[in-house]
């Protein structure tokens, strides 16, 4: 029977370099069209956990050693990233990875190469220009050229364009000023209740995480600490006090 959770992430524990364990039993879960925060201080793990998720940690010669991890049901914990792209999970990196010499149209278009065998039916430019209607503007330019705020936006199109069911979102407000966070998280709420793809966001700054999140977790040293609905987190004292910044 199909779970109503998208993501189940169930004691996993993470070792790099065969020495340093960055993850040390770690279980969370996101439900089906829900935006859950994964929260915590330098180094708690928190971009090891989507790393972990997205197959990712290979590329830094990190290891999952124990646990299991199921999008939708399925057991991925030993998927290869381009599998999982197709399994329908999206990792938007830390720092926007995109493409800069090419221009933000033809960056939509890459994302959808690793799609090729799913079946799309037409690549949904006017999706991500209808969220985004400067990217509309830009379609032309070379994206090294555009600001950090449309490089996110772009990074974000990107996703959207592969149509994914989970997409996890690595500190998307990072070298933003504070107008254009709050113009993006706007927009990714927006995304979540229109098209209801559920995503995880990992975020430093908590305020705007716990503000359009459903669901929070707090990590520290590669394991939970606190977890619960974000209505119920931001009225925690000790949250408020260590992650909010007001007490
Ligand atoms: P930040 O917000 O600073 O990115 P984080 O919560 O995302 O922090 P991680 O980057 O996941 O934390 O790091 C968790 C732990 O794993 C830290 O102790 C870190 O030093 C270690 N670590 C992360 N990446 C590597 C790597 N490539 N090689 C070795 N150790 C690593």
């Amino acid at each position: 029977a199909p779970s109503d959770l998208i993501l189940q992430v169930e004691n996993i524990e993470v070792i790099y370099n065969k020495a340093v364990q960055a993850l040390r039993g770690l279980s969370l879960s996101v439900p089906r069209g829900q935006v859950v925060t994964l929260l915590g201080s330098n180094g708690a793990g928190k971009s090891t956990t989507l790393k972990a998720i997205s197959g990712l940690l290979g590329l830094e010669n990190g290891e999952l050693t124990a646990g299991k991890i199921l999008l939708d049901g399925q057991d991925i914990s030993r998927m290869k990233p381009h599998e999982l792209v197709r399994a329908g999970l999206f990792h938007i990196m830390e720092g926007r990875r995109i493409f800069e010499d090419l221009t933000v149209e033809e960056n939509l278009t890459a994302a959808t190469f690793a799609l090729s065998g799913r079946g799309l039916a037409r690549t949904p430019f006017e999706l991500v220009y209808d969220y985004f209607p400067r990217l509309a503007e830009r379609r032309n330019q070379r994206a090294g050229y555009m600001s950090g705020g449309e490089q996110q936006m772009l990074a974000i199109g990107r996703a959207l364009i592969a149509q994914p069911k989970l997409i996890l979102l690595d500190e998307p407000s990072l070298g933003l000023s504070p107008i254009l966070v709050e113009e993006i998280f706007t927009i990714i709420s927006r995304i979540n209740r229109q098209t209801g793809v559920s995503m995880l966001l990992v975020e430093q700054n908590a305020n705007v995480a716990m503000a359009v999140a459903h669901y929070g977790y707090i990590m520290e040293t590669g394991k939970i600490q606190l977890n619960g609905p974000t209505s119920r987190l931001i009225e925690d004292q000790d949250v408020r006090e260590f992650y909010l910044g007001h007490g």
